[in-house]
């Protein structure tokens, strides 16, 4: 079967005898075992919910994986990660990843004695050269979130395979739809499930997905011992959701590339952050290792001001964080989703603007972001001339 036809076709009904035709919520909690020492499938929800052992498998074959685990959210992902890691332990972190994992790196693991240090990864010298004895993990996202730098997985895999040292990448801004780390030789892929795989802005979840059984073994300990499970209802939601990540993420796509150039060409924005134009630094790499430009677009205008007044004014774009929703959204990162991190790292320029694209007809969102750059730059003239007149 064809990626396409896989993503609404599985087994998701398991041992049912009714065979339906969606997934039964298995909204329990225990199962009873038929004899004092005989136990079932399953026992207990937090170990394990026939509704998660569903989506679970469809997320690793959508991964091309042979293990996934489900989060309750895209941090419980992440952390989950971390604690394959002891006291002691190194990682290496690339500077543009999300706010949250910069604060989970920066505030939590700090306290339990593992050391972060933060370098650009699309510099694979540079990594290198970070690497001491107790390097365990090397944590990157690509395209990155919200600067859309590129890293080349494949020759960062070649390194951190010579030295034993796991590499992880933060699949997010893609999902496993437009680009799958394993198949480049990654050793752990996490998605917020929150985004793309389920598009709706219904739920927040998280996926991690290993090919290594070990590795297997430890997350599903882990994901037990600590109880971040994703619970069966939000599983069942997931499954839903997930099953339009193709034709969602085609249109949203085409939508992006038509406003990546539209947005290319208006005389206010300054610098485009968006794999999908061949003016992208990351732009070849990108294009050998994932299927698409994906359907975020950052970029610039030059002021602050105009661009708190752009994302106001704008009708159909929510302010909002998160992307990957079917209705388009627009932020202001650096306040917003990565306020955590601006503070640590203020690497993020307060003027950039963040797009996630929907599925609506492309010629509104552009009508649309027409009016916002037209009343956020009358805004500023009557300010400018305000301030000249006084
Ligand atoms: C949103 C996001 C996360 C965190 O996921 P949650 O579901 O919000 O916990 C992690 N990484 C990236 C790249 C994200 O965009």
């Amino acid at each position: 079967m064809k990626k396409d036809t896989k993503l609404v076709h599985f087994n998701h009904y398991i041992d049912d005898i009714h065979n339906p035709n969606s997934v039964p919520i298995y909204q329990t909690a225990t199962f009873s075992q038929i004899t004092a020492d005989a136990q079932g499938s399953y026992d207990y929800s937090r170990s394990g919910n026939p509704t998660r052992t569903i989506l679970e498998k469809h997320l690793a074959q959508l991964e091309n994986a042979k293990f996934a685990f489900a989060f309750t959210s895209g941090m419980a992902a992440i952390s989950a990660i971390t604690r394959l890691l002891k006291t002691g332990d190194h990682i290496i972190a690339s500077i543009d990843v999300y706010g949250g994992t910069h604060r989970l790196f920066n505030q939590i693991l700090s306290k339990q004695g593992i050391k972060v240090d933060w370098v650009d990864a699309r510099d694979i010298e540079c990594v290198s050269n970070s690497i001491t004895s107790k390097t365990r993990l090397i944590w990157v996202e690509t395209p990155s979130n919200p600067l859309q730098q590129i890293i080349d997985i494949r020759r960062l895999s070649k390194l951190t395979r010579s030295k034993g040292i796991l590499l992880a990448v933060d699949n997010s801004l893609l999902s496993s739809w437009l680009q799958q780390p394993l198949s480049l030789r990654a050793d752990i892929v996490i998605q917020s499930a929150t985004k793309h795989l389920s598009g709706h802005s219904d739920l927040t979840g998280g996926v991690v997905a290993v090919n290594n059984s070990g590795l297997a073994e430890s997350l599903a300990f882990i994901q037990n011992a600590e109880g971040t499970g994703l619970a069966p209802f939000e599983c069942w939601l997931l499954l839903r959701g997930v099953q339009t990540l193709g034709i969602r993420l085609e249109r949203q796509q085409k939508n992006a590339t038509i406003l990546s150039e539209f947005l290319s060409r208006h005389p206010l924005t300054k610098g485009i952050y968006y794999p999908g134009l061949s003016s992208h630094p990351g732009y070849e790499i990108h294009k050998q290792q994932a299927a698409g430009p994906g359907t975020i677009i950052s970029f610039e205008t030059g002021s602050i001001e105009l661009s708190k007044h752009i994302v106001e004014a704008t009708q159909l774009f929510s302010i909002s964080v998160s992307f990957g929703n079917v209705k388009s959204l627009i932020s202001l990162p650096s306040s917003m989703s990565h306020a955590s991190s601006s503070k640590i790292t203020s690497h993020l320029p307060a003027d950039l603007i963040r797009l996630s694209i929907g599925i609506e007809d492309v010629t509104d969102l552009i009508s649309d972001l027409e009016q916002a750059f037209t009343i956020a730059n009358e805004k500023i003239k009557q300010k400018e001339g305000n301030s000249y007149a006084s």
